[in-house]
């Protein structure tokens, strides 16, 4: 019937697989189902295969699938995609996680922009961990003047780091995203995320300690 279910059952079972080969619970990694460029319907479709977590790049798109999915109260959206700082305010009020935060600006922004209503906003640092010049992301020597921004912002709640690793150094970013993991989790009791692993290096990013994956392709098809 549904290729999404089916999909979705494969990546669950992959995921299984992976934490079983490093001795890890099948439960310490979650799934982010990325529905960027695919219809709010594919989003149902992997709901009623039992998804919940769904991560969206562009505001607009995602605001809009958002309303169109409003019944399904307990879907948690993830913004992942690049911040323009005239978008933050949209992201404030209709997301629950944002994992691509790399400068203060959009900290202090989402902080001013977050509904008290709506509980605190969970928060990734995204780290530019291949120093890809093209690429979003703080240095890992912006993160303490990040982190010492974050102490202050009593609407949001700092949950860990994201990276999108070069393909060529995947493996050696994700074992210095994991030590920057650590590190910060033994300093801050909210820190609990370690955002990585996309369709194709999956396997790699749990072995070196990823707790969710962000898997759009594997999941939904190629994009257009
Ligand atoms: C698109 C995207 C993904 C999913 O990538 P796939 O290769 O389709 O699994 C994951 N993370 C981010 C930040 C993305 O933009």
């Amino acid at each position: 019937m549904s290729n999404i279910k089916d999909n979705l059952g494969k990546v669950e079972q992959q995921i299984k697989n992976a934490c079983q080969l490093t001795n890890k619970s099948p439960t310490s990694v979650q799934l982010l189902a990325v529905s960027k460029t695919k219809p709010a319907s594919d989003v149902a479709l992997a709901y009623q295969a039992g998804q919940r977590l769904f991560g969206e790049n562009y505001v607009q798109e995602g605001v809009d699938k958002i309303a169109e999915l409003q019944a399904l109260t307990d879907i948690q959206w993830h913004f992942i995609g690049p911040i323009q700082s005239n978008k933050t305010k949209l992201i404030a009020e209709h997301f629950d996680w944002v994992q691509s935060v790399d400068r203060v600006k959009i900290l202090t922004r989402l902080n001013e922009q977050r509904p008290k209503h709506l509980g605190k906003l969970n928060i990734c640092l995204q780290i530019n961990i291949s120093g890809e010049a093209s690429k979003s992301g703080a240095t890992i020597e912006q993160v303490p003047e990040l982190i010492e921004a974050l102490s202050s912002c009593d609407n949001l709640n700092f949950r860990g780091f994201m990276a999108i690793p070069e393909k060529g150094d995947a493996t050696l970013s994700f074992e210095k995203m994991d030590q920057l993991f650590k590190h910060y989790q033994a300093l801050w009791p909210t820190v609990d995320t370690l955002s990585m692993g996309m369709s194709d290096d999956m396997e790699s990013a749990i072995a070196n300690g990823s707790t969710m994956v962000r898997i759009g392709t594997a999941i939904f098809g190629a994009r257009n």
